[in-house]
């Protein structure tokens, strides 16, 4: 499949038309950003990592009902992908308090949330992606009607569910994660974007090391050798 022109470059990626309207090519780059762009920077052999850890994430969510945009590695860094529209929502799931939550409510840095807590954030840099709540979501018109939201929730809280007990036996824990999803040429909602260390946080099960984008955000150093080390756990 060929790559034609460049659809849209986001922080993590570049979309790329296609010879067939209904797929795109997805290439993951090596930047890393965080706090809303404001640090920025470069980690060569990460757009790989997070292309082949999408790709077997995606590849277990469809083994297990779950339907997403995936379509296929191509190389490296690429993925071929469904074309979507994507619903300008920042699907957030948390079990463990960490991050904003922390900074937001008080809550204790680590502790364990009574059950996953789904959160909606409004996708738009120049607002910072500001949290939102279902009323702002229909008001705003993000979604067309309020049974989408529930779709959004539920299938959130199954793909948490799937993924915490795939990285449980991995040794690790699903803190929290972003998801995306998108509307595909038939209307369907279905799952978009990338699940990798860039959007979600992974601690090892005993130690809390943290194996994610936090090493970046924290400047905590070893980035690649994290990212490696979720990939190394996904393929045992
Ligand atoms: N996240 C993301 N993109 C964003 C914001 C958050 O992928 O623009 C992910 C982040 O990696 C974490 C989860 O969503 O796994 C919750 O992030 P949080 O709200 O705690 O924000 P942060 O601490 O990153 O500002």
């Amino acid at each position: 499949m060929e790559k034609q022109i460049m659809l849209y470059e986001g922080k993590g990626k570049k979309l790329f038309a296609t010879s067939d309207e209904n797929v795109v090519i997805a290439e993951f780059k090596d930047d890393l950003t965080a706090f809303n762009a404001e640090k920025k920077g470069t980690e060569s052999g990460k757009g790989a990592l997070n292309c082949r850890i999408s790709t077997l994430l995606f590849t277990l969510l469809e083994k297990e009902g779950i339907k997403t945009h995936f379509v296929k590695q191509l190389n490296d860094n690429e993925m071929l992908c469904k074309k979507v529209s994507i619903i300008p929502i920042e699907v957030v799931t948390r079990n463990i308090a960490t991050g904003s939550l922390t900074k937001r409510l008080g809550i204790k840095e680590g502790s364990i949330l009574a059950y996953p807590l789904v959160e909606f954030y409004y996708k738009d840099d120049a607002l910072g992606d500001p949290l939102i709540n279902d009323e702002h979501c229909e008001i705003l018109g993000l979604v067309k009607t309020r049974d989408e939201l529930e779709i959004l929730k539920t299938q959130a809280r199954k793909i948490n569910e799937i993924l915490k007990a795939f990285f449980d036996k991995r040794e690790l824990k699903l803190v929290d994660f972003k998801l995306e999803f998108g509307r595909d040429n038939e209307g369907n909602i279905i799952l978009a974007d990338e699940i990798s260390p860039d959007s979600c946080r992974f601690w090892d099960k005993n130690t809390n090391q943290k194996l994610d984008k936090d090493r970046f955000r924290q400047d905590l150093g070893s980035v690649k050798v994290a990212y490696e080390e979720v990939l190394r756990r996904i393929l045992m």
